[in-house]
């Protein structure tokens, strides 16, 4: 197998570490066992995280279509599972001018009330299912961490109110103490009015448990392996077994293998992002550092900090991963965020991180995310690249790629945004130097030298 990071990564039989995890049971396996034999189905999907799931549920509930999910871990064992739980909006890495003018102004608002929409499908996907999510807060909040990003909120706040037509209010440093936080990096924010925090192993598994519900199955350790095509049937061999399908879904995101797909191959990058959480704060620690809010915040850097107080009183702080996925890397990005987390909120310096782990978000060269069928075989469906937004995406998106696999909606319905042809990265063996030089010029726009 060739991958752009160390083995660990991808290694499914190594403990996670999320604080996630320890939210939920052990996955049920006795639901979701290996393929340990040849079989037939109408779409087979490739990749048990939000995406494939979503797919996975809307064209089994609500297109009676036979589906098997081929996971090589168990389900939601990527990023699915163990990401910050921003049930917002974001998903591309172009900012608002470079939408507009690639998209125009018709396609780029379509393509913000897409996003709303994703935030909606997934209340609805819960209260429909009677998954248990732990919602919190409400929307997303923007926090400038110096004064001249402050300015620079009152062009997102025209942006997000005029053209994308949401709800959002610019607040001044003190509104911002009032509603949300202090830190000496806060110097006022933006609160846009879509989104909201949530588990996201809870999501997943109560994903997975209607999939199931509803008569679609899911394979847990059935890596694909290998692909061929033979008579019209794609042929999906793992350890055990093989999947025959006349159709494919690929939704393996930032865990794609560059040789499972020739179309697919080079056209990804996947990043690593790190999160650690703090053990229960009490109500006067919480106090003691102004903390006020449950809604989602990252701030204004290029390389941004997101972080939220979970149900529990717990504090979640991400931010961007390293470039080799090592231990000793691992180690040494739990000291600088544990450090960071104590710069950015003093009264918490010190304070015990009970969690840290890591995990790949997807980035693909036109910076947009992706849905659609490859151009050399209409049979195979992918929908990927959500910039290290895909709660609320994926869950769309997988929507979205079902709904094209059952033949009810063409793709040239979607939005402009999600059908950029997926473009080989120039180099593609230099991708992760493209990276380390991206991290180091944005490491110094943002004031804080890697
Ligand atoms: C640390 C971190 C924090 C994040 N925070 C947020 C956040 O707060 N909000 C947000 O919206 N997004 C966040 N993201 C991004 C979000 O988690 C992802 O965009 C989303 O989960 C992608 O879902 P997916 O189903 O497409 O892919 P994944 O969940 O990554 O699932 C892909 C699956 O494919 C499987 N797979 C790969 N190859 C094969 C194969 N050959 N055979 C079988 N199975 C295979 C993998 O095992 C994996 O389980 C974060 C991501 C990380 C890593």
């Amino acid at each position: 197998m060739t991958t752009l990071y160390n083995a660990n990564v991808y290694d499914r039989t190594r403990p996670v570490g999320s604080f996630w995890e320890t939210t939920v049971e052990p996955a049920n396996l006795t639901h979701y066992s290996p393929l340990n034999a040849d079989q037939t189905c109408d779409v087979a999907i490739i990749g048990g995280g939000i995406t494939g799931l979503s797919a996975a549920l809307h064209l089994g509930r609500d297109r009676q279509l036979q589906v098997r999910v081929l996971e090589a871990g168990v389900p939601a064992w990527g990023a699915s599972g163990r990401n910050g739980g921003f049930c917002c909006v974001g998903s591309t890495r172009l900012n608002y001018e470079e939408l507009l003018q690639r998209f125009g102004r018709q396609e780029t608002h379509r393509y913000f009330q897409d996003q709303r929409e994703a935030v909606e499908l997934v209340r609805q996907i819960a209260s429909e299912e009677g998954i248990e999510i732990d919602a919190q807060g409400d929307g997303e909040i923007v926090s400038a961490h110096t004064s001249t990003r402050r300015a620079s909120l009152v062009s997102d706040y025209e942006f997000l109110t005029e053209v994308a037509e949401y709800p959002c209010k610019l607040w001044s440093p003190e509104e911002m103490a009032e509603h949300a936080f202090r830190s000496p990096e806060a110097h006022g924010a933006l609160l846009v009015g879509v989104g909201f925090g949530l588990n996201p192993m809870k999501y997943c598994r109560g994903l997975a448990a209607a999939v199931y519900r509803h008569g679609g199955t899911i394979h847990a350790h059935s890596a694909v392996q290998s692909w061929e095509k033979a008579d019209g049937w794609h042929l999906l061999h793992t350890p055990s077994g093989t999947l025959r399908a006349k159709q494919v879904i690929v939704a393996t995101n930032g865990y794609t293998e560059d040789s499972l797909h020739p179309s697919l191959g080079d056209r990804l990058l996947p990043t690593l992002s790190n999160i650690i959480t703090t053990r229960p704060l009490t109500t006067a620690e919480l106090e003691a550092q102004g903390w006020r809010t449950q809604t989602p915040v990252y701030d204004t850097r290029d390389l941004l900090f997101y972080f939220r107080l979970l149900a529990d009183g717990r504090f979640l702080f991400g931010s961007r991963g390293g470039t080799v996925g090592d231990g000793r890397e691992g180690d040494r990005a739990q000291a600088y965020m544990t450090r960071r987390l104590g710069e950015m909120f003093p009264a918490w310096q010190g304070i015990e991180i009970t969690h840290f782990w890591n995990g790949l978000v997807c980035i693909s060269a036109a910076l947009t995310p992706h849905i659609g069928s490859m151009a050399d075989d209409p049979s195979v469906f992918y929908a990927i690249a959500y910039h290290g937004n895909g709660v609320a995406t994926g869950t769309w998106s997988g929507r979205a790629v079902a709904r094209l696999v059952a033949g009810t909606h063409s793709s040239t319905q979607l939005c402009s945004v999600f059908r950029q042809p997926l473009k080989r990265f120039p180099l593609p063996s230099l991708r992760i130097w493209y990276l380390r030089g991206a991290y180091a010029v944005y490491s110094l726009k943002d004031g804080l030298p890697l």
